[in-house]
């Protein structure tokens, strides 16, 4: 259980993409706990969806599901339209993402796509398309996942580096955009998060990384869920455009 109280969050009706495992799936957790309605989005399995609704109802928040691929704009504008037409959406947290580490000399244009299409693109287009229903709101919080690699850039992560940088400008751009409109858009910049994501690198890479970690731990997605809730409520009501490191101090 969250330690800090946000409780404007009670009223607040709040889309996570990719919510039904790692980071996303705390965000969704903490914003439950804190009363909200977690509207979670997955792509593919309804057993894990239907397990974190009951988690999410059991925790104290409302839930619903929104299945759709991030990357399918025509599957992900017919289920915002559906779910739009009986709800306000007040929050966004651009969490979906995908990694596939690879020397820039074995990129596959493939991969690009799919990196720059899954990251930065389909964000964009999800913000886009709520940003209407965004302007009937009294304030609107919208979060993009960045990553410090976006920051600082990273050897074998090209692709993803580019597309966690293309967020950052697209962070700033929609602040000044729709700041006029009370919307606030903030990014966040997580280190080496412990996940599915992080898993599969071996052990030495692991070691090697908490090595230049100033706080010498990987974080958890509990550490990224506790910044998104004060990002999401009405706390960091004068914050916007802002670029946030989550990482232990990684990247001083
Ligand atoms: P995981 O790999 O554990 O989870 C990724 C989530 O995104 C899954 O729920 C996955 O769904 C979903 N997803 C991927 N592609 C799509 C798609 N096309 N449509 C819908 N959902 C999709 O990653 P993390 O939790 O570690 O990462 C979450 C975010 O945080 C990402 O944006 C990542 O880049 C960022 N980040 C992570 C860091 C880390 O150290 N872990 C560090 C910095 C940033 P499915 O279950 O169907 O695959």
């Amino acid at each position: 259980m969250s330690e800090v109280v946000y409780r404007d969050l009670n009223d607040k009706v709040i889309l996570v993409t990719g919510a039904t495992r790692g980071i996303g799936k705390k965000i969704a957790c903490s914003l439950a706990e804190q009363g909200a309605h977690v509207v979670f989005n997955y792509r593919g399995d309804d057993a894990a969806a239907n397990a974190l609704k009951d988690e999410l109802t059991s925790i104290g928040g409302k839930a619903s599901a929104l299945k759709f691929d991030v990357t399918d704009t025509e599957t992900m504008k017919s289920a915002i339209k559906d779910f739009t037409a009986e709800h306000q959406i007040t929050g966004l947290v651009n969490n979906a993402g995908i990694s596939k580490d690879q020397l820039i000399l074995r990129l596959k244009e493939e991969d690009l796509q799919q990196i720059i299409g899954t990251n930065l693109n389909a964000a964009i287009m999800l913000t886009s398309i709520l940003s209407r229903n965004f302007l009937k709101a009294k304030d609107v919080s919208v979060i993009n996942v960045s990553s410090v690699v976006g920051l600082m850039g990273n050897a074998s992560q090209v692709p993803y580096a580019a597309s966690k940088a293309g967020l950052i400008g697209f962070t700033k751009s929609y602040a000044k955009e729709l700041a006029s409109r009370n919307v606030r858009c903030n990014a966040i910049c997580p280190g080496f998060i412990e996940t599915d994501m992080t898993q599969s690198l071996d052990d030495k890479v692991i070691e090697s990384y908490k090595s230049v970690i100033p706080l010498s731990r990987m974080g958890s997605g509990e550490d990224v869920a506790a910044l998104c809730m004060f990002l999401l409520s009405k706390a960091s009501s004068y914050i916007t455009g802002e670029v946030i490191k989550i990482d232990g101090g990684l990247y001083i």
